[in-house]
């Protein structure tokens, strides 16, 4: 077994040699107190750093075993750990130290939200993190002192402030782990509430900006308190029981006036499908796992998705079952993304009026007069929100400033005023009793079946050139696959870069599962099926921290994006 010490006498070994000499590192070497393993090493200064884990041993570290009893507790445990280690690197590594990379250590840092990700995985034997260096160098020369340097003087002390028990804040990582147990049991208890969301009372909802998800300064916003008519409380395992406004199932209808916190609320509601980190102001805000984000997404690519219950009679008597374009308009965009969260299993349908297409929302009583029915090929989608749940039982929220026609066919009104939710409910039916809308109901009798669709695997190509495959995410919103880029920037309820890698890999890996027969959801179902049962590692080729978990909607959303895409309709 190679030791620190074979470690030091290769990097003095190799000192001013030319940066490939670095190949030698790679391998395991046994350190005191945990293993070391230098999986991958960089070709270049330039080139993304080197791949290293360390192993340390559950006896040694002393983490609690209560700490990993589930697995709520088990992914805020490694959340946890990753932050510390994050914030550690920048304090023990001394950075910059040469060419290109030269001199950094880090691993992927979590943002607002507490996510599984291959940074850091735990077992009950042992705890494993997996992070990046980048190998010095001056000019293409070897720095084998400062690589030494790295390897046995910052890197020990990153790992032991970061993975040791007795150098952890041990109140702090308690708060994180019972904060996203409960915020579990939350989630988890929606459905027999008959809920769709939950925000608790005191919830911090604003943001400090558009690009930036930390919580708004705590002396210029104002926290959240329920109506009482919503008010609802909910046992938790750590907190006891909390009380906040539970958003029950059916259509429900966020209004006010402009800028009075509307859409920050449903963004809100939106993230709620994940637990987030103690101080961020929405930790105790949830919503059922199944919620989709829905907006209107121009310009998408669109392959044999079922819009006939919205858009029907388009021109060149273009079939509508089967609607296929590279290049959707506003509500047919909007129409796809609804039928394609439907496919793939969605419950709860999440829709803002800022990001919707009118014409695809509403159609008031004065343009029914001027154009006729047969002379609009859409169907707005007030007139299949009920539909959607008395039939499939799948409930809407939805910001809707601009219309009132939608009174009508909500459940329950909520009306932001200055920030603070009112249930308006009464009100707004009454108002629709009083005021007529007369508009016409065009929505037929039933909002109909959709055709489940079958991919065809030779559209998934992973390979630029020969062998060569490129699976990336060169940003949050784009994945690169082989010679295709897919845009999913309209994919909202991504959140951090590193699920867009990880559903690029797993755009490769659920073509194992294309046969021609298995549906969209069923292909996308068993990949989840696969990384709930041994793990995100499964994804890519060799070990990395840079993988976070992502749903089966947004796995589907990127194959439904794919302009290289085929399917079939399963008849
Ligand atoms: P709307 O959708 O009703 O037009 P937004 O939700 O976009 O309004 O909110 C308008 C502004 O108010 C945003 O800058 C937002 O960050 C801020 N804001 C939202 N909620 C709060 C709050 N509770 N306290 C303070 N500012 C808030
Ligand atoms: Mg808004």
């Amino acid at each position: 077994m190679n030791t620190e010490q074979t470690l030091e006498m290769k990097c003095n070994r190799i000192d001013g040699r030319g940066y490939k000499a670095y190949k030698e590192l790679a391998g395991e070497y046994q350190f005191p107190s945990y293993t070391l393993r230098i999986d991958h090493v960089q070709g270049d200064p330039f080139a993304t750093p080197s791949r290293i884990r360390v192993r340390v041993d559950r006896k040694t570290s002393g983490l609690p075993r209560a700490f990993s009893a589930n697995q709520s507790r088990k992914v805020a445990l490694c959340d946890y750990l990753t932050r510390i280690f994050y914030k550690n690197c920048l304090k023990y590594s001394q950075g910059n130290r040469g060419t290109g990379k030269s001199g950094l250590i880090v691993v992927d840092r979590p943002g607002q939200e507490i996510l599984e990700s291959t940074a850091m995985v735990m077992t009950g034997q042992w705890g494993e993190v997996r992070f990046f260096m980048g190998l010095p160098a001056k000019g293409r020369r070897i720095s084998g002192r400062d690589a030494a340097i790295m390897f046995l003087k910052e890197l020990p002390e990153i790992v032991k402030a970061s993975l040791f028990f007795n150098r952890l804040n041990p109140s702090d990582l308690k708060t994180h782990i019972e904060t996203a147990e409960d915020a579990d049991a939350l989630r988890d208890g929606l459905d027999d509430l008959g809920l769709v969301g939950f925000v608790a009372n005191g919830a911090f909802l604003p943001r400090t900006s558009g690009i930036d998800p930390a919580p708004l300064a705590k002396d210029r916003a104002v926290r959240f308190q329920s109506p009482d008519t919503l008010e609802t409380g909910i046992m938790l395992p750590n907190r006891g029981c909390i009380t906040g406004m539970g958003i029950p199932k059916g259509v429900t209808l966020i209004v006010g006036g402009g800028y009075h916190g509307k859409s920050t609320l449903l963004n809100a509601l939106e993230l709620g499908i994940y637990n987030h980190i103690p101080k961020d102001g929405r930790e105790m805000v949830v919503s059922l796992p199944n919620a989709v984000k829905i907006r209107a997404a121009d310009g998408r690519n669109v392959a044999k998705t079922d819009i006939s219950p919205f858009i029907n009679n388009l021109p060149f008597n273009t079939d509508t079952t089967s609607f296929s374009t590279e290049n959707a308009s506003g509500s047919t965009s909007q129409a796809a993304n609804i039928s394609e969260a439907l496919e793939a299993g969605a419950r709860v349908l999440l829709l803002d009026e800022d990001t919707s297409a009118t014409n695809f929302m509403i159609r008031d009583h004065r343009m029914q007069q001027l154009v006729a029915k047969d002379k609009e090929p859409i169907t707005p989608f007030i007139d299949k929100v009920r539909q959607l749940y008395d039939e499939k039982r799948v409930s809407t929220v939805l910001v809707m400033g601009g219309s009132g026609d939608y009174f009508s066919v909500a459940h329950q009104v909520i009306q932001m005023t200055a920030y603070t939710p009112e249930d308006v409910t009464r009100k707004a039916h009454h108002i629709a009793k009083e005021h007529a809308s007369g508009r016409k109901q065009e929505g037929g009798h039933a909002f109909g079946e959709l055709k489940q669709r079958i991919p065809i695997p030779e559209s998934f190509n992973p390979h630029r050139g020969k062998h060569r495959t490129k699976i990336s995410a060169p940003r949050i919103d784009e994945i690169l696959f082989g010679k295709t880029l897919i845009d999913i920037g309209d994919v909202e309820q991504v959140v951090h870069i590193s699920q867009t890698r990880g559903i690029a890999h797993a755009l490769h890996y659920a073509t194992r599962y294309m046969d021609g027969k298995q549906t969209l959801k069923e292909v996308v179902g068993r990949v989840i099926k696969d990384i709930d049962g041994n793990g995100l590692d499964i994804l890519t080729p060799f070990v990395t921290g840079d993988i976070v978990c992502f749903r089966a909607f947004e796995l589907a959303a990127a194959i439904n994006r794919m302009r290289a895409l085929i399917v079939t309709q399963q008849s």
